[in-house]
């Protein structure tokens, strides 16, 4: 007995031969429809199946003939996609139930009908990969190793590389020292055992007509019988004399499809696992965009892309795998690259239009009260620091979350920006927190926020009392840390200052109305939710001293209204930077040593904290018994590394700062924020390990005083590259410069230190794509 799709197949293809003019079936298409209705159902064709088809064969009649040629491509595409054409029940496709579309005779019929094979389309494009067919389970699970589960994953599993065969050399243009790719035809391949036949020396012979190629490999034995002769092979490799002759040693070689050369000259090479050959993949690739990429829906409208001289999704989208010609490539990969910087955009936008949509406390404070509590201050504020404290007092007030990045170079002056905002809260009752990446930092912060919020003037009462103000980080325990939650819970305490373990769940406030994060670029957007969430619709201020590239402060920062702090305290002076030689050390400690003498400080700056088993790259646990030893045995040396004990840091920064240490040996943990004023050298060892985002950060640490100061780079080698990326430290002191460069030279995931939601997901944009954001 013939199934019902094989039936349906025969009138579909009749039809076609007979142009669409829907004669197939005695009376109409849709005449056949209830009899073959019934008969999928006792044959148990998947429900979805049925009534997808179903509802396209009664519209059929109604339609042009263009319309149906559609309609009857969509019936196979269906049956195909599902597998059900050879196997009878399948598990299917899942069809979406679909509003009716009968009775519905307007003029916009066919707008309609394209609306829902839209729909139809992207429903098909979440067909997971074992039911599409072509691809095994074995190939499905091999895929899913990158993530790739359906059809609209595997559209998007663009090449790792391609192999542009349409700029070859012939083998007659080749040159000793070449390092190419050759198109030959394997003329002979056999095997030999050499020294004494412990190897296998494997050579080869290829010819692309205009001359042949040796080619030789050890111990590849397989390489006989994997590419015998009369195989299309491309081989890339070096080129390299014996006897006289040209030949390639240990090349690369794979066959290649005819069939793909003809159809283009780039070849894409994608990702591989061990269960997956290139060769399968790109037939299933080529096989998978010729029927799918032309129907992918665009969801950018014509007008749209056309102004943008974008290309068509579906092109795009084959034209980067198989693409025509390189500048088709370059097309294509623009147009992807444009989707995921704006699908990013607006998932930034909603973000922050669903923030701002809520509505937060009203903070006000009278002009006579900023007024008075600046003149307590020892110095005067700089026309950017009053900025932003005029921009936070009107978030504060305007009835909506406050959503503030502020910017500004190290040492800038935040801290005292973020002391008013805390001060226009608490002042009205509410509860503050502050949030800092590091035990020593939050301490610092809990030192300089109770100095100025408990300073009182002749009629001016103190904002907080000492007791208000507490400090919470992981080494704060048993009857402290008891007090102090009970205090949050309460209300007594109304400003605290800690680290991450702000965020763990014991952690409850009575009313806290203003979150500060500093140095965001340590947190991620998941830890800011966290703690924004402690809160009912609490104000939000983020601080950073990362200088934020105008590409990333649109992207990834968009949700956040921007302040830039431009301007520096009066009085410091750039600091002074060099880039050593290695063997140049002794100047550096020359220069620690007049330093120390007029009653200064330095840091030395160590990549690591000890010495890794392969021995290279200076540490700080090796190098502090050096120095303390061989180099100041008269100095007081301090060393400060991530695996100290919080409190033990504490004690640490805490002699330094007091003067106790002449110099402190420190990995990267001091690069945020740390202020000792009095220290104006600053040696990084290993310097080209570091961003220059965080070497940036680095010498912040010294110019903090009046004092002029110093920064001296030391990388490991003389690599040239290396030292000219490091010469950019010595030619600006601007963060903005050196943050764009850097941006440029590692990529965000590098610039932000950490991996942040969102980025990890593009594939062709980049984060330094100005031009496209
Ligand atoms: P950062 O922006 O790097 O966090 P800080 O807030 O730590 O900078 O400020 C750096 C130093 O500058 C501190 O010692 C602070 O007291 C001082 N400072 C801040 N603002 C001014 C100002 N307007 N004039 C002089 N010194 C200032
Ligand atoms: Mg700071």
């Amino acid at each position: 007995m013939q199934s019902p799709l094989e039936k349906l197949n025969k009138f579909l293809e009749l039809e076609r031969e007979q142009n669409y003019e829907n004669r197939a079936v005695v009376g109409g298409l849709d005449k056949a429809v209830p009899y073959w209705e019934r008969e999928a159902r006792a044959y148990q064709l998947p429900e979805e199946l049925i009534s997808f088809i179903v509802e396209k064969l009664q519209e059929y009649p109604r339609l042009q003939p263009e319309q149906r040629k559609e309609i009857i491509q969509q019936i196979f595409a269906q049956i195909e996609t599902c597998g059900a054409s050879n196997k009878a029940p399948a598990q299917l496709v899942e069809h979406p139930s679909r509003h009716s579309s009968k009775g519905s005779q307007q003029p916009s019929v066919k707008k309609e009908t394209r609306e829902e094979d839209n729909t139809q389309i992207s429903k098909i494009l979440q067909t997971p990969l074992e039911r599409v067919s072509g691809v095994g389970k074995k190939t499905a699970d091999a895929l899913e190793k990158f993530g790739v589960r359906t059809l609209q994953d595997l559209l998007y599993f663009f090449p790792r590389r391609y192999d542009d065969y349409s700029r070859l050399k012939p083998i007659n243009k080749l040159k000793y020292g070449d390092e190419v790719t050759v198109l030959g035809v394997i003329q002979a391949i056999a095997s030999r055992p050499v020294r004494d036949g412990k190897m296998q020396l494997i050579e080869a012979i290829i010819t692309d007509g205009t001359g042949t190629l040796r080619l030789s490999w050890f111990n590849k034995l397989w390489y006989v019988n994997r590419f015998p002769k009369g195989t299309q092979v491309a081989v890339s490799g070096k080129l390299d004399m014996y006897l006289g002759k040209l030949v390639m040693k240990d090349p690369e070689i794979e066959e290649i499809d005819r069939e793909q050369l003809h159809t283009s000259r780039i070849v894409p090479v994608y990702p591989l696992t061990s269960e997956l050959n290139q060769k399968t993949l790109r037939r299933l690739m080529y096989k998978t965009i010729m029927q799918w990429a032309p129907k992918v829906q665009d969801f950018l409208p014509t007008s749209v892309r056309t102004s943008l001289k974008l290309l068509e999704l579906g092109i795009a989208i084959s034209q980067t795998h198989f693409p025509d010609s390189q500048d088709s490539l370059d097309q294509a990969r623009w147009r992807l690259a444009f989707d995921e910087i704006f699908l990013l955009q607006l998932g930034v936008l909603r973000q922050k239009l669903s923030w701002k949509s809520l509505p937060a406390r009203v903070f006000e404070v009278p002009d006579s009260w900023i007024e008075q509590r600046l003149a307590l201050l020892p110095y005067e504020l700089t026309n950017a620091q009053k900025r932003a404290i005029q921009e936070i007092r009107i978030d504060l007030a305007s009835g909506k979350p406050m959503d503030r990045l502020l910017q500004g170079d190290v040492g800038s002056g935040k801290t005292i920006v973020a002391a008013m905002a805390i001060g226009m809260v608490t002042y009205h009752g509410a509860q503050a927190a502050v949030m800092a990446p590091t035990s020593i930092l939050a301490e610092q912060h809990y030192r300089n926020l109770s100095r100025v919020l408990t300073q009182s003037g002749d009629d001016l009462p103190a904002i907080l009392q000492p007791e208000q103000i507490r400090l919470l980080t992981s080494d704060v325990r048993g009857a402290e840390r008891e007090d102090i939650l009970n205090g949050l819970q309460n209300g007594s305490v109304k400003l605290l200052i800690g680290t991450h373990a702000l965020i763990e769940d014991p952690v409850q406030f009575q009313d806290l109305q203003l979150v500060v994060i500093d140095e965001q670029h340590r947190f991620g957007v998941s830890q800011r939710a966290a703690l924004r969430k402690k809160g009912n619709n609490p104000h939000l201020l983020v601080m950073t001293a990362t200088p934020i590239p105008r590409s990333l402060a649109l992207t990834i920062y968009g949700d956040l209204d921007l302040t830039v702090m431009d301007e520096m305290p009066p009085g410091r002076q750039p600091v002074e930077t060099h880039v050593l030689h290695p063997l140049e050390r002794e100047r550096a400690y020359q220069l620690i040593r007049h330093e120390i003498s007029n009653g200064h400080q330095a840091y030395i700056i160590y990549p690591m904290v000890e010495q890794n088993e392969n021995g290279d790259g200076l540490s700080v646990v090796q190098e502090f018994s050096r120095l303390q030893k061989e180099v100041f045995p008269d100095l007081n040396i301090g060393m400060m590394h991530g695996r100290l004990k919080p409190e033990e840091k504490d004690e640490v920064m805490a002699r330094f700062r007091d003067g106790q240490y002449h110099i402190l040996v420190s990995t990267s943990v001091i690069e945020v924020g740390v202020d000792v004023p009095n220290a104006t050298v600053m040696v990084i060892e290993g310097a080209n390990r570091f961003g220059l985002a965080q070497l940036h950060q680095f010498r912040g640490r010294v110019g903090r005083g009046a004092a002029k100061s110093y920064c001296l780079l030391i990388p490991e080698s003389d690599d040239a590259l290396e030292n000219e990326r490091l010469s950019v430290m010595v030619e600006t002191n601007d963060g903005f410069v050196l943050a764009e460069r850097d941006l440029q030279q590692r990529g965000p995931g590098e610039f932000l230190g950490t991996r942040q939601a969102g980025f990890t997901e593009l594939k062709m944009a980049n984060l330094t794509d100005v031009h496209i954001i």
